[in-house]
């Protein structure tokens, strides 16, 4: 299966992940909190992803890892 994984307490929650997914399977987590304070992203229907990578190019933070089966 194809994965995508976040550091996520390096995430800002800006919300530029979630508008690149072509799937929308990105979210901003309504219930986690990071260590910086924010709601950071996350993946929804990780079984729908299909190993763009858009996501992971357009985070300023370099937050997300895309694996490819
Ligand atoms: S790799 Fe593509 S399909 Fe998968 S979560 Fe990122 S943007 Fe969406
Ligand atoms: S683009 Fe990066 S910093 Fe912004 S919400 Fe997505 S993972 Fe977090």
């Amino acid at each position: 299966m194809n994965r995508v994984t976040f550091q996520t307490e390096m995430c800002k929650g800006c919300g530029l992940c979630v508008s690149a997914c072509p799937k929308k399977i990105l979210r901003i987590s309504t219930k986690v909190i990071n260590g910086k304070g924010h709601h950071p992203a996350e993946v929804a229907n990780p079984e729908a992803c299909i190993a763009c990578g858009f996501c992971a190019t357009m985070c300023p933070d370099c937050v997300i890892t895309v694996e490819k089966e």
